[in-house]
């Protein structure tokens, strides 16, 4: 990471003491456990499974501790684990820990000229000598011989060649090590190197291993590559994060992918490419260094959008570094984000919280929680290499004050400690939630309007985090909102208030907020009636000081229960939801509609479960108006009133009138009218950085017969006269290895047809066929079905005229020839039926089924049928399938598919 006269301007530093000085001391200290006795090194590769790592008793993330690789403890019920799931959990992390112990340690032998911490890395590096005997296969997101996905052995490569590159440049590093470096470098700089993912949090650590390998052989071509390629260090810079600085998917991954992206400039450097030198480049930067301050809620975590942990402060040591190292490196250039500093001052004064287990942060793994603030001497190797001496002094002072990000279409309303935001633009790619108009609101201390964020993608309860309903945004006909973006058309700050406006098809969400309260309007403006619901996720213990009994309801969602409808007369409710400390939030709630109250899963990793409101309403034109009161005393409002299109608030200085006017939003108070407007151009639309063009669908015939045929796992009875062929490189979705030739698997397939339905002949052609065991015990990977994981296939119909398609998973089963029959999530089943039987063939398999469509009708002449058959491959000795034929092709990775396919891709089968 530096050059050997940069280490020796470093070393000078250090020994003049300050805070760098201060640093070294706590690293040297720190390092104390490592440099005792080697740790332990797993000797197996780290899987992701849905109960390895995680307590059988109460769901809870087990404790990582790297001096304790058999015995995993759980922090909330204290009882101790053991089992190889778990041990594999472990390993995950123990990888990971390593190479960063390797970079801190070989940091602390240079710059220290510490022997024995060099010695310990170099230890450490040696330790992976069999790195090629880690078995490549059971991945769950890219190739990886340490792990399951490649961004993991991203992380660790660049740490790992951190530590060799830094002792070599000191002349510490032997020949024989130097030789195992230099296999492993090239080894797995090939697997990362094959799997590009295009624009993705994960290619920024990609992009950072890449260069660090480019660094290490003095590789000019893979440099220029990877600085400079499509999905290289540049393009991620310009692409990935928006104008507004913050990163497509969300601050989580924003602080994720920032400090991949911050490395892998640094490898850049070393390899003699100073990109901050470009204005351009600076400039975006310092928004990126700025955008997370400008979102932070007011007690410093990040609101959990889209996939984030929930609750997670800024004052991360991983993300205090972030500021450290970006603000020092800008300080070469024209925008320094000098008032960021200031912020920075904050983050370090404010409530340290106890290091969270991070991929790319395991400095304090083992350590008990800190008991005093962070200082700059808290922090890992890499401010060491990079940070200033001292913090500048002089600096401005951070005041976010009301701010709209245009890329992420968040608009953010603050005043004083009050923090209101409602979210409108992009999805966020596939880390997106269905929660489009999502209001948030943080005010005196409390989060009383949150956003949850994501549990574990591996946990059921994925899906309710990813849902509307778990969010505090509107969806229409009880169903998630629809994939899609809303749009911000105004926002506007002026003086005591401020306001925002957005929609999303046919809703639009007001928010206005003024010196005491805030005003929020949900309206549905359609051509027919429509169900619309708004879930509030209120914090506090909630008050409803309306009269009116609670009377039994429903509200159809597998993690929804105890639904009731509030009875009452029709006239304002108001709530009242209590905080800590005497603060409250009072909530008016007008117009039209119900008030239901349900329960639903609390925040993720609590196992509570957490009371929520609904309001509901079915109209072609509805609107639901809030007044929302944060208070430490006594609440200000005494009514809230509807008039025609007017809203009244009654307060104790007289009544505001609201009123929405051609150009904006007008307020009526009693010391005078505001006018906001702040009305918006569409910003342009999101394009992602690799355009994939849409193939010309493939083509196929499905042959009317008369009687079914016999439907015995043969092709007795069917027409084979036009068979569709899956056997071809195009048609095969690979896992790690790529297609093997159709010798090795393939299949033949029959679609034919009369009144009751259609019929399918699937041959596959393959060595070792393993029918599923239904009685085999669940696998518990993760929550897509097991059945991807054995031989069978997957069949999707489209008829003429519908829009969504029906779908199932077909399994041969063990027993008596019979399938096992799944419909996939998100089709239309309704009604659809599937029947038939398998039979081995000594070449593989035949499957034969009788398929009946959800709203079958024959059909017509020269009519088409949107389908697409898949066939997935098992193979002796893996977990997972090792990939799939795709009917109508496209080629890729099978990785995160489930039992999914994207209907856009589905073929066309005539009807003759
Ligand atoms: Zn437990
Ligand atoms: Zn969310």
């Amino acid at each position: 990471m530096l050059t050997a006269d940069e280490l020796e301007s470093r070393r000078e530093e250090i020994n003049a003491g300050g805070d760098l000085g201060r640093l070294y001391e706590r690293l040297l200290q720190r390092a104390g456990p490592v440099l005792e006795r080697m740790p332990p090194v797993p000797d197996t590769k780290a899987l992701l499974t849905a109960n390895g790592g995680v307590c059988p008793e109460d769901g809870t993330r087990l404790e990582f501790n790297p001096w304790s690789p058999r015995d995993h403890r759980c922090p909330r019920c204290e009882r101790q684990f053991s089992g190889a799931r778990h041990d594999a959990a472990w390993a995950h992390y123990q990888h990971l820990w390593l190479a960063e112990r390797a970079a801190h340690l070989a940091t602390l032998g240079v710059l220290g000229e510490r022997d024995n911490a060099a010695r310990r890395a170099e230890q450490l590096l040696q330790a992976y000598r069999s790195y090629s005997e880690f078995p490549n296969r059971d991945n769950v997101l890219g190739p990886s011989r340490l792990f399951f996905s490649t961004y993991l052995e991203s992380i660790w490569l660049g740490n790992y060649l951190t530590a060799a590159i830094l002792l070599r440049e000191a002349g510490r590093l032997g020949e024989d090590t130097a030789e195992i470096v230099a296999s492993i470098a090239d080894e797995s700089a090939a697997l990362i190197g094959e799997f590009d993912e295009g624009l993705s949090n994960r290619q920024t650590w990609h992009n950072a291993a890449l260069a660090s390998v480019a660094v290490w052989f003095e590789d000019e071509e893979l440099a220029t590559r990877v600085i400079e390629g499509p999905s290289g260090i540049v393009a991620h810079l310009l692409h990935g994060f928006g104008a507004d600085g913050m990163w497509f998917e969300g601050d989580n991954y924003h602080l994720f992918a920032l400090r991949g992206q911050l490395l892998a400039m640094r490898w850049a450097q070393q390899a003699g490419v100073s990109m901050l030198a470009d204005p351009r480049l600076s400039e975006r930067v310092a928004a990126a260094l700025r955008a997370p301050a400008l979102t932070a809620l007011p007690d410093f975590t990040f609101p959990a959008r889209k996939d984030s942990r929930f609750g997670v402060s800024l004052a991360q040591p991983m993300y205090l570094e972030l500021w450290e190292v970006g603000l020092a490196r800008l300080r070469e250039t024209e925008d320094t984000a000098d008032e960021l500093w200031d912020w920075l001052g904050r983050l370090y004064l404010s409530p340290a919280p106890p290091a969270q287990t991070f991929d790319s942060y395991l400095q304090e793994a083992g350590e008990a929680a800190p008991l005093h603030p962070r200082t700059r001497a808290d922090l890992s190797w890499w401010p060491l290499l990079e940070m200033l001496p001292s913090v500048p002094e002089q600096t401005p002072a951070w005041s976010p004050g009301s701010t709209f990000l245009e890329g992420q279409g968040l608009a953010v309303l603050r005043r004083g400690n009050r923090y209101v935001s409602l979210e409108c633009g992009p999805l966020g790619g596939g880390h997106g939630h269905a929660d489009r108009l999502n209001l948030l609101v943080h005010a005196e201390g409390e989060y009383w309007l949150p956003d949850f964020g994501t549990g574990s993608y591996v946990a059921r309860d994925l899906f309710w985090y990813r849902s509307t309903l778990a969010h505090n945004a509107p969806r229409l006909g009880g169903e998630s909102q629809p994939t899609g973006d809303a749009v911000c058309d105004n926002f506007e700050h002026s003086g005591e208030w401020a306001w925002t406006r957005g929609h999303f098809g046919e809703l639009t969400r007001s928010i206005v907020a003024g010196p005491s309260y805030i005003l929020d309007v949900v309206e549905l403006a359609g051509a027919d009636d429509r169900l619309l619901e708004l879930p509030l996720h209120l914090s506090g213990a909630v008050e409803v000081q309306s009269l009116g009994r609670w009377e039994p309801d429903d509200v159809p969602d597998e993690f929804v229960r105890q639904v009731e409808r509030l009875g009452h007369e029709p006239a304002p409710v108001v709530l009242r939801a209590c905080g800590e400390a005497g603060v409250s939030l009072g909530v008016h709630l007008v117009a039209d509609g119900d008030l239901l109250r349900a329960i639903g899963p609390g925040a993720p990793g609590s196992s509570e479960p957490r009371s929520f409101l609904i309001r509901r309403a079915r109209g072609q034109n509805l609107r639901f108006v809030t007044v929302l009161e944060p208070s430490r005393g006594q609440p200000l409002i005494g009514a809230v009133r509807v008039i025609d299109s007017a809203i009244e608030v009654e307060t104790m200085a007289g009544v505001d009138r609201h009123l929405a006017t051609v150009e904006g939003w007008e307020v009526r108070t009693p010391s005078g009218v505001v006018r906001l407007r702040g009305g918006r151009q569409q910003p342009r639309a999101f394009q992602p950085l690799v355009q994939l063009d849409r193939p010309v669908p493939t083509r196929g015939i499905a042959v009317q017969i008369g009687d079914p045929p016999e439907l015995n796992g043969t092709t007795d009875g069917f027409d084979p006269s036009e068979p569709l062929q899956l056997d071809h490189d195009d048609q095969y979705r690979r896992s790690e290895d790529p297609y093997a030739g159709p010798e090795e698997f393939s299949a033949q397939a029959y679609v034919n047809w009369n009144d009751d339905g259609l019929y399918l002949a699937v041959q596959v052609f393959k060595a070792d066929v393993h029918p599923r065991d239904p009685s085999t015990p669940p696998l518990q990977l993760d929550n897509e079905p097991d059945e991807i994981h054995a031989d069978g296939i997957q069949v999707y119909v489209r008829l003429p005229g519908q829009e969504t398609m029906s779908g199932w998973l077909i399994v041969p089963s063990t027993v008596n020839g019979e399938l096992i029959v799944r419909p996939v999530s998100n089709c239309m089943n309704e009604g659809a039926r599937v029947s038939g039987s398998w039979q081995p063939t000594g070449q593989g398999y035949t499957v034969t089924a009788a398929i009946v469509p959800a709203g079958w009708t024959p059909p017509g002449p020269e009519e088409e049928v949107g389908f697409d058959l898949l066939v997935n491959q098992t193979v002796p000795g893996r977990m997972r399938r090792a990939g799939q034929l795709v009917w109508s092709g496209g080629g890729g990775w099978v990785w995160l598919r489930g039992d999914r396919q994207d209907p856009g891709r589905l073929g066309i089968l005539e009807v003759r």
